[in-house]
Protein backbone atom coordinates (compact mmCIF):
# COMPACT_ATOMS: atom_id res chain seq x y z
CA UNK A 1 0.00 0.00 0.00
CA UNK A 2 1.23 3.60 -0.57
CA UNK A 3 -0.43 6.30 0.79
CA UNK A 4 1.54 9.41 -0.68
CA UNK A 5 1.78 12.40 -0.85
CA UNK A 6 0.42 12.97 2.69
CA UNK A 7 1.64 16.63 3.48
CA UNK A 8 2.25 17.61 7.22
CA UNK A 9 2.07 21.25 6.71
CA UNK A 10 4.01 23.57 8.74
CA UNK A 11 4.07 26.81 6.74
CA UNK A 12 3.74 27.79 2.83
CA UNK A 13 7.61 28.05 2.43
CA UNK A 14 8.53 25.10 4.84
CA UNK A 15 5.72 22.36 3.86
CA UNK A 16 7.24 18.61 3.86
CA UNK A 17 5.87 16.27 2.35
CA UNK A 18 6.15 12.84 4.42
CA UNK A 19 5.95 10.19 2.65
CA UNK A 20 4.51 6.78 3.79
CA UNK A 21 4.23 2.82 2.53
CA UNK A 22 4.69 0.01 4.42
CA UNK A 23 6.03 -2.20 1.21
CA UNK A 24 9.76 -2.46 0.75
CA UNK A 25 9.55 -2.31 -2.93
CA UNK A 26 7.72 0.63 -2.78
CA UNK A 27 9.56 2.42 -0.56
CA UNK A 28 12.48 1.96 -2.77
CA UNK A 29 10.68 3.15 -5.76
CA UNK A 30 10.03 6.52 -3.65
CA UNK A 31 13.56 7.34 -3.06
CA UNK A 32 14.44 6.96 -6.73
CA UNK A 33 11.40 9.33 -7.43
CA UNK A 34 12.61 11.34 -4.70
CA UNK A 35 15.90 11.56 -4.05
CA UNK A 36 16.24 14.31 -2.13
CA UNK A 37 13.58 12.94 0.74
CA UNK A 38 15.29 12.13 4.20
CA UNK A 39 14.37 8.28 5.72
CA UNK A 40 13.30 8.26 9.00
CA UNK A 41 13.51 4.96 11.45
CA UNK A 42 13.09 6.18 14.92
CA UNK A 43 13.41 9.44 14.34
CA UNK A 44 16.07 9.95 17.46
CA UNK A 45 18.84 11.72 15.53
CA UNK A 46 16.19 12.97 12.62
CA UNK A 47 13.53 14.47 14.72
CA UNK A 48 16.32 17.16 16.45
CA UNK A 49 17.76 18.01 13.55
CA UNK A 50 14.27 19.14 12.19
CA UNK A 51 13.41 20.29 15.44
CA UNK A 52 16.54 22.64 15.78
CA UNK A 53 15.81 23.77 12.29
CA UNK A 54 19.09 22.16 11.15
CA UNK A 55 17.66 20.70 8.12
CA UNK A 56 14.25 21.15 6.17
CA UNK A 57 14.17 18.59 3.74
CA UNK A 58 10.91 18.94 1.26
CA UNK A 59 9.93 15.10 1.95
CA UNK A 60 10.76 12.58 4.66
CA UNK A 61 10.32 9.17 4.27
CA UNK A 62 8.71 7.14 6.76
CA UNK A 63 10.35 3.71 7.08
CA UNK A 64 8.55 2.63 10.33
CA UNK A 65 5.59 0.65 8.77
CA UNK A 66 7.96 -1.69 6.62
CA UNK A 67 8.11 -4.98 8.23
CA UNK A 68 11.21 -6.27 6.31
CA UNK A 69 13.42 -3.55 8.03
CA UNK A 70 12.08 -4.95 11.39
CA UNK A 71 13.22 -8.63 10.87
CA UNK A 72 16.16 -10.38 12.01
CA UNK A 73 17.56 -13.93 10.67
CA UNK A 74 20.50 -16.66 9.88
CA UNK A 75 21.84 -16.52 6.94
CA UNK A 76 24.98 -19.36 5.92
CA UNK A 77 25.83 -19.07 9.17
CA UNK A 78 25.99 -15.29 9.72
CA UNK A 79 23.36 -12.91 10.92
CA UNK A 80 21.25 -10.73 8.83
CA UNK A 81 19.69 -8.06 11.12
CA UNK A 82 17.15 -5.32 9.44
CA UNK A 83 18.12 -1.59 9.94
CA UNK A 84 15.34 -0.89 11.48
CA UNK A 85 15.38 -3.28 14.62
CA UNK A 86 15.48 -1.82 17.64
CA UNK A 87 18.29 -1.44 20.52
CA UNK A 88 16.07 -2.69 22.69
CA UNK A 89 15.14 -5.78 20.74
CA UNK A 90 19.03 -6.32 19.79
CA UNK A 91 19.32 -6.41 23.41
CA UNK A 92 16.24 -8.74 24.23
CA UNK A 93 16.72 -10.83 21.37
CA UNK A 94 20.27 -11.18 20.15
CA UNK A 95 22.04 -10.12 23.26
CA UNK A 96 23.70 -13.36 23.44
CA UNK A 97 24.31 -13.99 19.76
CA UNK A 98 25.67 -9.96 19.55
CA UNK A 99 27.03 -9.59 23.16
CA UNK A 100 29.28 -6.78 22.18
CA UNK A 101 26.32 -4.84 20.50
CA UNK A 102 24.25 -5.97 23.18
CA UNK A 103 26.21 -4.42 25.72
CA UNK A 104 27.01 -0.83 23.41
CA UNK A 105 22.81 -0.81 22.87
CA UNK A 106 22.35 -1.01 26.75
CA UNK A 107 24.19 2.14 26.90
CA UNK A 108 22.42 4.38 24.07
CA UNK A 109 20.38 7.09 25.35
CA UNK A 110 17.72 5.94 27.85
CA UNK A 111 14.79 3.02 27.42
CA UNK A 112 12.30 5.64 25.27
CA UNK A 113 15.42 5.98 22.66
CA UNK A 114 16.37 2.56 23.19
CA UNK A 115 12.99 1.50 22.20
CA UNK A 116 12.51 3.09 19.00
CA UNK A 117 16.56 3.69 18.32
CA UNK A 118 18.12 1.27 15.15
CA UNK A 119 21.03 0.62 13.83
CA UNK A 120 20.00 1.35 10.66
CA UNK A 121 19.68 4.81 11.88
CA UNK A 122 23.16 5.07 13.45
CA UNK A 123 24.66 4.14 10.40
CA UNK A 124 22.60 6.94 8.58
CA UNK A 125 23.96 9.56 11.06
CA UNK A 126 27.57 8.08 10.96
CA UNK A 127 28.40 9.90 14.22
CA UNK A 128 32.31 8.88 14.94
CA UNK A 129 30.29 8.74 18.87
CA UNK A 130 27.59 6.24 17.66
CA UNK A 131 28.03 3.77 19.85
CA UNK A 132 26.57 1.03 17.65
CA UNK A 133 29.14 1.60 15.04
CA UNK A 134 32.46 0.48 17.08
CA UNK A 135 31.00 -3.48 17.46
CA UNK A 136 30.03 -3.48 13.60
CA UNK A 137 33.52 -2.68 13.00
CA UNK A 138 34.92 -5.25 15.77
CA UNK A 139 32.78 -7.96 14.00
CA UNK A 140 33.46 -6.62 10.33
CA UNK A 141 29.68 -6.37 9.17
CA UNK A 142 28.81 -5.75 6.34
CA UNK A 143 25.61 -3.33 4.91
CA UNK A 144 23.20 -3.91 2.84
CA UNK A 145 21.95 -1.65 0.99
CA UNK A 146 19.37 -1.33 -1.47
CA UNK A 147 18.03 0.64 -4.47
CA UNK A 148 14.69 0.15 -6.54
CA UNK A 149 17.91 -1.53 -9.11
CA UNK A 150 19.91 -3.15 -7.02
CA UNK A 151 21.17 -4.31 -3.88
CA UNK A 152 25.03 -4.59 -2.72
CA UNK A 153 26.68 -5.40 0.39
CA UNK A 154 29.82 -3.42 1.20
CA UNK A 155 31.88 -3.51 4.42
CA UNK A 156 31.44 -1.29 7.16
CA UNK A 157 34.68 0.28 7.36
CA UNK A 158 33.83 1.61 3.87
CA UNK A 159 30.26 2.38 4.38
CA UNK A 160 30.94 5.25 6.94
CA UNK A 161 33.80 7.69 5.13
CA UNK A 162 33.85 10.44 7.54
CA UNK A 163 32.50 12.55 10.56
CA UNK A 164 28.64 12.05 10.02
CA UNK A 165 29.39 10.46 6.37
CA UNK A 166 28.45 7.45 4.42
CA UNK A 167 28.40 6.17 1.06
CA UNK A 168 24.99 5.86 0.66
CA UNK A 169 24.01 6.92 -2.87
CA UNK A 170 20.75 9.43 -3.22
CA UNK A 171 18.35 6.52 -4.25
CA UNK A 172 19.60 3.78 -1.56
CA UNK A 173 18.01 2.57 1.87
CA UNK A 174 20.19 1.11 4.49
CA UNK A 175 18.67 -2.35 4.46
CA UNK A 176 20.18 -4.41 6.66
CA UNK A 177 23.55 -5.72 8.47
CA UNK A 178 25.51 -8.55 8.20
CA UNK A 179 27.20 -10.23 11.15
CA UNK A 180 28.81 -12.99 12.34
CA UNK A 181 27.73 -14.32 15.43
CA UNK A 182 29.75 -13.89 18.54
CA UNK A 183 32.37 -17.00 18.96
CA UNK A 184 34.10 -15.53 22.12
CA UNK A 185 33.54 -13.11 24.36
CA UNK A 186 32.66 -9.33 23.48
CA UNK A 187 32.88 -6.18 25.65
CA UNK A 188 32.09 -2.46 25.04
CA UNK A 189 33.00 -0.04 27.05
CA UNK A 190 32.00 3.97 27.40
CA UNK A 191 33.16 6.94 28.67
CA UNK A 192 30.92 9.82 29.34
CA UNK A 193 30.63 12.89 31.86
CA UNK A 194 28.22 11.00 33.51
CA UNK A 195 26.48 7.69 34.02
CA UNK A 196 23.64 7.75 31.73
CA UNK A 197 21.80 9.87 28.58
CA UNK A 198 25.66 10.27 27.30
CA UNK A 199 27.39 11.14 24.23
CA UNK A 200 30.28 8.76 24.45
CA UNK A 201 33.37 10.73 25.28
CA UNK A 202 35.17 7.48 24.05
CA UNK A 203 34.59 4.02 23.64
CA UNK A 204 35.58 0.86 23.05
CA UNK A 205 34.44 -2.15 21.67
CA UNK A 206 36.26 -5.73 22.38
CA UNK A 207 35.88 -9.10 20.89
CA UNK A 208 37.19 -11.84 21.08
CA UNK A 209 37.66 -15.08 17.99
CA UNK A 210 38.83 -18.00 19.49
CA UNK A 211 38.01 -19.68 16.37
CA UNK A 212 40.47 -17.72 14.71
CA UNK A 213 42.48 -17.19 17.19
CA UNK A 214 42.01 -13.26 16.87
CA UNK A 215 40.88 -10.35 18.88
CA UNK A 216 39.52 -7.03 17.53
CA UNK A 217 39.78 -3.71 19.02
CA UNK A 218 37.39 -1.09 17.60
CA UNK A 219 37.92 2.63 19.17
CA UNK A 220 34.75 4.97 19.42
CA UNK A 221 34.48 8.62 19.21
CA UNK A 222 38.17 9.45 19.13
CA UNK A 223 38.57 9.96 15.41
CA UNK A 224 36.96 11.69 12.51
CA UNK A 225 35.36 7.58 12.02
CA UNK A 226 35.31 4.37 14.20
CA UNK A 227 38.73 2.78 14.21
CA UNK A 228 40.39 -0.42 14.18
CA UNK A 229 43.38 -0.69 16.43
CA UNK A 230 45.23 -3.17 13.99
CA UNK A 231 48.45 -2.82 15.87
CA UNK A 232 47.05 -3.38 18.99
CA UNK A 233 45.15 -6.72 17.49
CA UNK A 234 48.06 -7.88 16.04
CA UNK A 235 50.30 -7.38 19.46
CA UNK A 236 48.04 -9.35 21.32
CA UNK A 237 47.10 -12.48 19.00
CA UNK A 238 51.13 -12.94 18.48
CA UNK A 239 51.44 -13.04 22.70
CA UNK A 240 48.50 -14.81 22.72
CA UNK A 241 50.04 -17.74 20.12
CA UNK A 242 53.56 -17.13 21.30
CA UNK A 243 52.45 -18.33 24.72
CA UNK A 244 49.72 -21.08 23.88
CA UNK A 245 47.08 -18.91 25.36
CA UNK A 246 44.07 -20.02 23.71
CA UNK A 247 45.12 -23.48 24.93
CA UNK A 248 46.45 -22.96 28.43
CA UNK A 249 43.65 -20.75 29.49
CA UNK A 250 46.08 -18.70 31.39
CA UNK A 251 46.12 -14.69 32.76
CA UNK A 252 47.44 -12.86 29.88
CA UNK A 253 51.05 -11.32 31.19
CA UNK A 254 50.50 -7.86 32.77
CA UNK A 255 52.92 -6.78 30.48
CA UNK A 256 51.21 -7.65 27.09
CA UNK A 257 48.41 -6.19 28.66
CA UNK A 258 50.27 -3.00 29.25
CA UNK A 259 52.05 -3.04 25.72
CA UNK A 260 47.95 -3.78 24.18
CA UNK A 261 46.70 -0.81 25.68
CA UNK A 262 49.52 1.30 24.76
CA UNK A 263 49.24 0.46 20.82
CA UNK A 264 45.03 0.96 21.31
CA UNK A 265 46.09 4.56 22.96
CA UNK A 266 48.12 5.27 19.71
CA UNK A 267 45.81 4.19 17.35
CA UNK A 268 43.15 6.76 17.95
CA UNK A 269 43.01 9.86 16.26
CA UNK A 270 40.70 12.35 19.13
CA UNK A 271 40.22 15.81 19.20
CA UNK A 272 39.62 18.45 21.60
CA UNK A 273 36.27 19.12 22.05
CA UNK A 274 33.56 19.97 24.56
CA UNK A 275 33.25 16.20 25.59
CA UNK A 276 36.95 15.97 26.43
CA UNK A 277 40.43 16.65 25.42
CA UNK A 278 42.35 14.63 22.88
CA UNK A 279 44.98 13.80 25.68
CA UNK A 280 42.08 12.35 28.02
CA UNK A 281 41.07 10.15 25.12
CA UNK A 282 44.09 8.92 24.38
CA UNK A 283 44.96 8.10 28.01
CA UNK A 284 40.92 6.40 28.79
CA UNK A 285 41.54 4.33 25.53
CA UNK A 286 44.25 2.85 27.16
CA UNK A 287 42.57 2.02 30.25
CA UNK A 288 39.34 0.72 28.43
CA UNK A 289 41.55 -1.27 25.73
CA UNK A 290 43.58 -3.32 29.27
CA UNK A 291 40.17 -3.64 31.07
CA UNK A 292 37.99 -4.93 28.21
CA UNK A 293 40.53 -7.54 27.16
CA UNK A 294 40.85 -8.56 30.62
CA UNK A 295 37.02 -9.00 31.03
CA UNK A 296 36.98 -10.42 27.65
CA UNK A 297 39.79 -13.44 28.36
CA UNK A 298 38.85 -14.22 31.76
CA UNK A 299 35.26 -15.08 30.56
CA UNK A 300 37.10 -16.79 28.04
CA UNK A 301 39.34 -18.80 30.94
CA UNK A 302 36.34 -19.26 32.40
CA UNK A 303 33.87 -20.40 29.97
C1 LIG B 1 18.20 11.88 24.12
C2 LIG B 1 19.05 11.15 23.12
C3 LIG B 1 20.07 10.33 23.57
C4 LIG B 1 20.85 9.64 22.64
N1 LIG B 1 21.86 8.83 23.10
C5 LIG B 1 22.63 8.18 22.23
C6 LIG B 1 23.69 7.33 22.70
O1 LIG B 1 23.91 7.18 23.90
N2 LIG B 1 24.44 6.68 21.76
C7 LIG B 1 24.21 6.82 20.42
O2 LIG B 1 24.92 6.20 19.62
N3 LIG B 1 23.22 7.60 19.95
C8 LIG B 1 22.42 8.28 20.82
N4 LIG B 1 21.43 9.09 20.36
C9 LIG B 1 21.27 9.23 18.91
C10 LIG B 1 20.27 8.26 18.26
O3 LIG B 1 19.38 7.71 19.22
C11 LIG B 1 20.97 7.10 17.56
O4 LIG B 1 21.90 7.57 16.61
C12 LIG B 1 19.99 6.14 16.88
O5 LIG B 1 20.68 4.99 16.47
C13 LIG B 1 19.30 6.75 15.66
O6 LIG B 1 18.39 5.79 15.18
P1 LIG B 1 16.94 6.21 14.65
O7 LIG B 1 16.28 4.97 14.18
O8 LIG B 1 16.22 7.01 15.65
O9 LIG B 1 17.38 7.13 13.42
P2 LIG B 1 16.61 8.34 12.71
O10 LIG B 1 16.67 9.53 13.56
O11 LIG B 1 15.30 7.90 12.20
O12 LIG B 1 17.59 8.52 11.45
C14 LIG B 1 18.93 8.90 11.64
C15 LIG B 1 19.60 9.06 10.27
O13 LIG B 1 19.66 7.82 9.60
C16 LIG B 1 18.94 7.86 8.36
N5 LIG B 1 18.27 6.57 8.25
C17 LIG B 1 17.56 5.90 9.18
N6 LIG B 1 17.19 4.69 8.72
C18 LIG B 1 17.66 4.60 7.47
C19 LIG B 1 17.60 3.57 6.46
N7 LIG B 1 17.01 2.38 6.65
N8 LIG B 1 18.21 3.82 5.28
C20 LIG B 1 18.85 5.01 5.04
N9 LIG B 1 18.96 5.99 5.97
C21 LIG B 1 18.36 5.79 7.15
C22 LIG B 1 17.99 9.05 8.49
O14 LIG B 1 17.66 9.61 7.26
C23 LIG B 1 18.82 9.98 9.35
O15 LIG B 1 19.74 10.67 8.53
C24 LIG B 1 20.62 9.78 21.26
C25 LIG B 1 19.56 10.61 20.80
C26 LIG B 1 18.78 11.28 21.72
C27 LIG B 1 17.66 12.15 21.24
Amino acid sequence: MCRLPATAAVSETTAMEVLQTDSWREALELKAAHPDAVPIAGGTDLMVELNFDRIRPRAILDLTGIPELSDWGSENGRLRVGAGVTYARLVAELGDRLPGLAIASRTVGSPQIRNRGTVGGNLGTASPAGDGLPPLFASDAEIELASSAATRRIPVREFVTGPKRNCLADDELIAAFHIAPADGPQQFAKIGTRNAMVIAVCSLALSIWPGRRAVAACIGSAGPTPIRAGEAEQFIADVLDEHDLWRKRAPIPETALTGFGELVERAARPIDDVRGTARYRHHALGVLARRTLTWAWEAYRCA
